[in-house]
């Protein structure tokens, strides 16, 4: 099963995860210091407070296929605007007055708060295998609220909305 191969990789992403934050702390900008007009309306203080940006030209992803996951290899070598770990995100360098980017990352920056590391990895990786990264469960989540944020002007709580997208979503994992 994919899952348990996946579990078995975890200590693996994570130790890389915890590597590139240390590796970058020197560059991360508070999200506060970009001064957003929309973004504060949909997110809690708290997690505007705790979100850290890091500007980059090169989307850091870590080395699957290195690891053994060959199923994550498309994953891997894709080119992407920006990626979130923990409560920092990653995101190119030409995008950094992009709000709507800011507000997927948060999104992202929630669902790490929400699972936690391992079931947060878990289910992103077993999403893009299953459904490919548009589709992924924890992707198709973020563009869904993106869009919803580009497209009206009225606001909405992120936060509860995710968190009960995933309690739906940890009933199911629970039982199966
Ligand atoms: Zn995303």
């Amino acid at each position: 099963m994919i899952i348990n191969k996946l579990y078995e990789k975890l200590p693996l992403v994570e130790e890389w995860i915890k590597s590139l934050l240390k590796n970058s702390s020197g560059q991360r900008i508070p999200l506060r210091s970009f001064t957003f007009q929309r973004l504060p309306n949909y997110y809690s203080s708290a997690t505007v407070d705790s979100a850290k940006v890091v500007l980059v030209d090169k989307i850091p992803v870590p080395p699957l296929s290195d690891f053994g996951l060959q199923e994550l290899r498309d994953f891997e070598t894709g080119d992407y605007a920006g990626i979130t770990y923990l409560d920092t995100y990653f995101i190119k360098r030409q995008f950094e007055e992009d709000e709507s980017l800011h507000f997927h990352e948060l999104v992202h920056v929630v669902q790490w708060q929400m699972l936690g590391l391992q079931k947060f990895l878990l289910l992103y990786g077993v999403g893009i295998i299953q459904d490919g990264y548009r589709e992924s469960l924890l992707e198709k989540m973020a563009y869904n609220y993106q869009h919803r944020f580009q497209d009206s002007l009225e606001t909405f709580d992120v936060e509860n909305a995710v968190k009960k997208e995933l309690d739906r979503i940890n009933s199911v994992w629970n039982v199966s």
